[in-house]
């Protein structure tokens, strides 16, 4: 069966080789076998449902939460000979109907269907009219709540699946799936926990950046006129910020585009495709912008404040660099951007527990600005997986001296632990300031022995310290909105003097160059 996979690689798409994973998931669904596929954005996901539905008897059926790539996916397919069409509330009923007989027919091979047509009664007619030999479900995470973009309507769909009489073979792919989300996809869709393949996470081509303590329009000014010409996007959080930076670059003369939630959708359309076929080299937006976007020339994603999560921040920022070309991917770092995200999680209409959650994950996003271990590393580790250092990131150059911060680190670990590990950052530093604060003399903190440890040390560098000692796991925040910090064990090890603690200073503003950008 792998034989007319490979003839189908070469005849029909002009490969000649499978990227990494490609041969290992094909090879499980031609056995007949259920799987997981998780593979970074570019990995070549597409083929892995492509070239079985080719080889098998029947037609595939293909879930897709990507409206707007529907259509492109079908002529893509089209164009190659392949019989496709897609079902989705873009269509009138008569074009409907028109398809639906078709596929009835067998006149096609793929079938795009989006997630909520499955709770309509055509779908439920189609499915139980015809055969399917496999259903593909891309951007798998949507199925399950603890994924960064759960969508009610992925589950609906495992039911329509559970209630055909016969089984056809479900292949889910993903390009960010934590351990857990992971566990409750295949759980979720019944896929046997031996069938998940996952390559490797890392982004080879990706330089991750992460910029702190400069003025960030400065920065940006800077960058886009040493990187002139090239495309790439700027991520901002609110429709706000992306219509002020928008002004900005415009009035500097860079061609840039705009992209949020705000806008008209002809509007959004008329941008994105302006981005695609470079007429605008920078796209400004909000995370409405990308989503299932194939522009392989994309050399940078800036992100000017923090996005909500590591999720959400690999899936953007994987968005440069999928033609393989080295790419930026930058995070323009203020702690304090925190609070725009959390606002946003208080403002949800999500229960306690899945907001507690999200606070956790912005937590985890803005600990990626305070650590000074491989940016590519602790992404890499958060999606669950190991990899080397990059030697490519912001951290893996940053050659200055690491000085030793042991003893100030064991004055804050021994501050937390007298104040029996039941408070949050900001009281820590007011008692190892000596604050005179109404909460640390109701606590009768300015009798413990680290009260004013640190006398003299400016808050925000303790702040900035704390956030270091927790990005590097020494101190571990609890979930909710008002975190506590715990001692690790690696906490407990500096404690009693058994390991150094390392540290490079504070980023000192870098100009990258130009001065008549502004
Ligand atoms: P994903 O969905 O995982 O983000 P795609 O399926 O869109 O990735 O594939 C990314 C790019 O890689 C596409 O341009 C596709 O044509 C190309 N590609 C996929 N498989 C191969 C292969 N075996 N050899 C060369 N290019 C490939």
């Amino acid at each position: 069966m792998l034989t007319k996979a490979y003839d189908v690689l070469k005849e029909i798409y002009g490969f000649s080789e499978f990227k990494t994973g490609q041969k290992e998931v094909i090879d499980k669904i031609l056995q007949g076998k259920d799987a997981l596929a998780i593979m970074p954005t570019g990995g070549g996901k597409s083929l892995c449902y492509q070239i079985p539905s080719l080889v098998f008897e029947g037609i595939t059926i293909v879930v897709s939460p990507l409206i707007s790539l529907m259509k492109d996916q079908v002529d893509a397919l089209t164009e190659l000979g392949i019989p496709a069409t897609y079902l989705n509330s873009t269509l009138t009923a008569a074009e409907m109907n028109v398809r639906l007989k078709k596929a009835v027919n067998g006149d096609y091979k793929l079938i795009y269907v989006a997630p909520e047509r499955f709770q309509t009664e055509e779908i439920f007619y189609l499915m139980h009219t015809i055969t399917i030999s496999m259903i593909a479900i891309d951007e798998a995470h949507c199925i399950s709540q603890w994924g960064h973009d759960f969508r009610p309507s992925y589950l609906s769909l495992g039911e329509s699946i559970q209630q055909l009489d016969y089984r056809p073979i479900v292949l889910a792919l993903t390009a960010t799936a934590t351990p857990v989300v992971s566990n409750d996809i295949i759980s979720l869709l019944g896929i046997h926990s031996d069938n998940r393949i996952k390559t490797g996470f890392e982004r080879d081509n990706l330089a991750f950046q992460v910029i702190k303590g400069q003025e960030r329009n400065r920065f940006l000014l800077d960058y886009l006129t040493v990187n002139k010409g090239q495309s790439g996007i700027v991520y901002a959080s609110t429709r706000k910020e992306v219509e002020r930076i928008y002004e900005l670059l415009n009035a500097k003369n860079i061609k840039a585009g705009k992209y949020h939630g705000g806008l008209k959708e002809d509007e959004r359309n008329s941008w994105q495709e302006k981005f695609l076929y470079d007429e605008v080299t920078v796209m400004v937006a909000t995370n409405a912008f990308g989503m299932g976007i194939d522009k392989s020339n994309v050399r940078f994603v800036i992100h000017y404040q923090i996005p909500k999560n590591i999720e959400a921040y690999y899936q953007e920022a994987g968005r440069a660099g999928r033609d393989g070309l080295p790419s930026d991917a930058i995070l323009l770092f203020s702690p304090q951007d925190m609070q725009i995200q959390k606002f946003f999680v208080d403002q949800s209409e999500l229960n306690d527990e899945l907001k507690n959650q999200e606070y956790r994950k912005i937590r985890e996003m803005a600990q990626y600005g305070s650590t000074q271990i491989c940016l590519q590393r602790y992404i890499v580790e958060y999606f669950g997986d190991n990899c080397d250092d990059c030697g490519r990131c912001s951290n893996c150059l940053d050659d200055r001296e690491a000085t030793d911060i042991t003893l100030e680190t064991q004055k804050v670990l021994s501050c937390v632990k007298r104040m029996g590990e039941t408070y949050g950052k900001s009281l820590i530093m007011k008692v190892l300031t000596g604050s005179k604060d109404k909460k640390v003399t109701q606590w009768h903190f300015e009798e413990l022995s680290t009260y004013g440890l640190m006398k003299g040390v400016p808050q925000k560098e303790i702040t900035q310290l704390i956030d270091y000692l927790t990005a590097e796991k020494y101190l571990s925040p609890t979930d909710g909105q008002y975190p506590v910090l715990k001692l690790t064990e690696k906490a407990v090890t500096v404690l009693k003097g058994e390991m150094i603690v390392t540290r490079k200073q504070a980023k000192v503003a870098q100009k990258v160059a130009v001065d008549d950008a502004l």
